[in-house]
């Protein structure tokens, strides 16, 4: 991509109406607009990201068999009456103004979570312990009406989730699915760089047992968790109880984090309220059990945000970076020589299939530089007519102090890496 085309431009100016680092950064950088309060736009760049972080949990999810559905949005109240979730602060309705006879049709409210929609799906589907398990899942845009949304896109009105269903025929099976999503979890936030805690958690208004989080620690988290420093254990506030930190002689911390994602036993609260029933082994009828499982992958940007930057601007981790390569040519008195060479390098990554955004604008070393740092490309490689004297090129990692003059081949084998 060519800056010089691309849709957004970076800007110095700080947005008065964001507090948080996040949306600061993503904002300047190009990354995000704001629409209004909690609901923002991904511009291509910040698209780019998210759409690494999907294909990252796609991936994780694929392999333990979830497979990939699209429920609707527009979601009709007698769905939400059925479970009791029609009357929640959270829910955001279609207005009621149309004035056509079959005006219940048009009562909606907006998918602030699917578990109604997939348990009603599943009744067409699952009838017999040989249905079970299943699981499914999507990535999906959620609405919620959140008193107060902060922390850019850590808290929005309108975000991305993905949402996991499973359906089992016993708890035992559950149970080991629950493990098996733990276990993708730590891998997806992993490969995202992130160092997600498995924290203990209430089962809030579904389950009286305990549930399970993942929580990123950092300041402009809303969560308190205490966490010990040797072993694993991590409780939420909500649920903290310092008796059951057992076994081991390590020091309890406490400290702010943010919830990237979370892993719940349903049990048969949709089930029964849908009749999801299915024939056992025995031929008896039973409400088949079920689990719900969150990542919020706007949330996760964000966090991704807020936890990779410096007092310059953002610093992508390589998996989920927007491009690999940021390529700048700083022309001066000698451009057309030094265009010349940073287009042909810039063909030349591309054709080796390296994501490239190439800064050929017309603009100051001093700003394009700035402009490099702010947006936080992995690798920064500088053609300018001291490089090009010395018929190399200079590359700079993003996250290290120090540049270093490579010829090109020493440039490729670096980014093959
Ligand atoms: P929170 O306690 O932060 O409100 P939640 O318990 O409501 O989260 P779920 O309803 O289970 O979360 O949603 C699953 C995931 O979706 C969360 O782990 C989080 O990553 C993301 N998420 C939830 N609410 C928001 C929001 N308002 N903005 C952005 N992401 C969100
Ligand atoms: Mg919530």
């Amino acid at each position: 991509m060519k800056q010089s085309q691309l849709f957004s431009k970076s800007s110095k100016k700080l947005s008065e109406a964001e507090a948080s680092k996040n949306a600061q950064f993503l904002i300047r950088g190009g990354f995000i607009d704001k629409s209004s309060a909690g609901v923002y736009t991904l511009l291509p760049m910040g698209l780019r990201v998210l759409e690494k972080i999907n294909a990252i949990i796609r991936e994780e999810i694929n392999a333990i068999g979830g497979q990939e559905l699209l429920m609707p949005t527009l979601i009709q109240k007698k769905y939400w009456e059925k479970a009791g979730r029609w009357d929640v602060d959270v829910i955001f309705k279609t207005s009621s103004s149309i004035t056509k006879e079959d005006k219940q049709d048009f009562e909606y409210g907006l998918g602030w979570t699917h578990e109604e929609v997939i348990t009603a799906i599943a009744t067409r589907f699952i009838n017999s312990y040989k249905d079970l398990p299943k699981s499914v899942y999507q990535i999906q845009t959620k609405f919620r009406a959140e008193a107060r949304p902060q922390g850019g896109l850590l808290r929005g009105r309108e975000f991305s989730m993905k949402d996991l269903y499973s359906f089992h025929e016993s708890k035992k099976d559950l149970n080991e699915y629950y493990e098996k999503v733990i276990d993708a979890y730590h891998k997806i936030f992993k490969r995202l760089s992130l160092k997600a805690l498995l924290t203990e958690t209430g089962g809030g208004a579904f389950t009286t047992e305990r549930t399970h989080e993942f929580q990123v620690l950092n300041p402009a988290g809303e969560d308190t968790v205490f966490y010990c420093s040797k072993c694993n254990f991590c409780q939420n506030q909500e649920i903290y109880d310092p008796k059951e930190h057992k076994n081991c002689n390590g020091q309890i911390e406490s400290a702010r984090a943010i919830e990237v994602g979370n892993v719940f036993r349903l049990g048969t609260k949709f089930s029964e309220a849908y009749s999801l029933n299915f024939l056992n082994k025995q031929g008896e009828r039973k409400p088949v059990i079920m689990g719900s499982y969150g990542i919020g992958p706007t949330r996760v940007l964000g966090t991704i945000a807020e936890v990779f930057n410096d007092e310059y601007g953002l610093i992508w981790p390589d998996a989920v970076a927007p491009f690999n390569v940021h390529l700048i040519g700083l022309t001066g008195k000698n451009s057309e020589k030094i265009e010349k060479a940073a287009e042909s390098l810039y063909e030349k990554l591309i054709s080796l299939g390296i994501e490239v955004l190439y800064d050929n604008r017309d603009l100051s070393a001093g700003e394009k530089l700035n402009d490099a740092d702010l947006i936080g490309i992995p690798n920064r490689v500088v053609i300018s007519e001291k490089t090009l004297s010395k018929n190399k090129l200079e590359i700079k990692k993003r996250n290290e102090k120090g540049s270093k003059l490579v010829d090109e081949k020493e440039l490729l084998a670096m980014l093959k890496k």
